[in-house]
């Protein structure tokens, strides 16, 4: 089967980071518990490597952040995810004698001073999805922000301050997420300052699926389904009427119907391993 590849593939600078932060922490602390404060990458393929290396993982889909963090022993270490965290679990973290390590992508951090600079100048708009690790983390630690929920599309615009808001957004969101948003920003604040948006590895991967050619019409993106970035490469990729198909890994990509004479684009999420796109194109150019 031909495949034609999307690049950039496999992880993002952010998520390459904080793996090897987690596995420094388990190396440097042999003795004592290392635990990940819920998923430090958004993948479950990544998430079972790092067990292996004897990191213990607690699951924040049920549970906050502040609850799972009370329950690690004192004195133990525990690793804050590349999303970012309400800095007030900083001060539960020194109150525990606990030793931090904090992943948090750079760009996810300077999304943080860029606001409270901003907010010198006048109000802060933040371009969020509710529910995600990284808009409720921006939201806890900078709480003047007016939030747009990309979810519903809903904010509040009387509560904006001035004419001319510094606009800021989390860092996977879509193009066309981002474009709704900004049209509907505009037209209430023409002065609006757009800033920050989406880092480097979520917007080249994004332009990178919006301009396969129209020859091919399948995409597989390699990523979870509790990944922001992948979910939106699969998005785009519907968006521009193909055939889109969101798999985990191998497993997944051995039960789909595909039709060996078909070219077939091969994307990943920010959060997949180089090693399963590789065997996962191995796999596709062997049929
Ligand atoms: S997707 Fe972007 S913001 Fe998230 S970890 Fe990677 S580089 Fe950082």
């Amino acid at each position: 089967m031909k495949v034609k590849p999307i690049l950039p593939f496999g992880y993002c600078k952010g998520v390459q980071q904080a793996i090897l932060l987690a596995k420094k922490a388990k190396e440097e602390n042999p003795d004592r518990a290392c635990y990940l404060l819920g998923m430090l990458v958004h993948n479950e393929e990544t998430i079972a490597d790092l067990e292996d290396h004897g990191l213990i993982v607690l699951d924040d889909s049920k549970d906050s952040l502040e609850s799972l963090l009370l329950r690690i022993p004192d004195g133990q270490v525990v690793i804050f995810s590349a999303h970012g965290h309400d800095k007030k679990l900083d001060e539960i973290a020194r109150r525990k004698r606990l030793t931090v390590y904090d992943s948090t992508c750079s760009f996810v951090s300077d999304n943080l001073k860029e606001a409270f600079e901003a907010s010198k100048r006048g109000s802060v708009i933040y371009i969020g999805a509710k529910g995600h690790l990284e808009a409720e983390s921006f939201l806890a630690n900078f709480k003047e922000a007016v939030f747009y929920d990309v979810k519903s599309d809903l904010w509040d615009p009387s509560s904006v301050k001035g004419s001319s808001p510094t606009v800021i957004s989390q860092t996977t969101l879509s193009y066309l997420e981002l474009e709704k948003a900004h049209k509907a920003i505009l037209s209430s604040f023409p002065d609006a300052k757009i800033g920050p948006e989406r880092c480097l590895a979520t917007t080249l991967r994004q332009e990178a699926i919006a301009t396969i050619p129209d020859s091919i019409k399948s995409v597989i993106v390699l990523g979870s389904a509790r990944s922001n970035n992948s979910k939106k490469l699969y998005e785009i990729a519907k968006e521009h009427g193909k055939e889109a198909y969101l798999c985990l890994g191998l497993d997944d990509v051995k039960k789909l119907n595909l039709n060996p004479s078909e070219e077939i684009a091969l994307a990943t999420g920010a959060s997949t391993s180089p090693k399963t796109y590789h065997d996962v194109l191995g796999y596709l150019e062997s049929l």
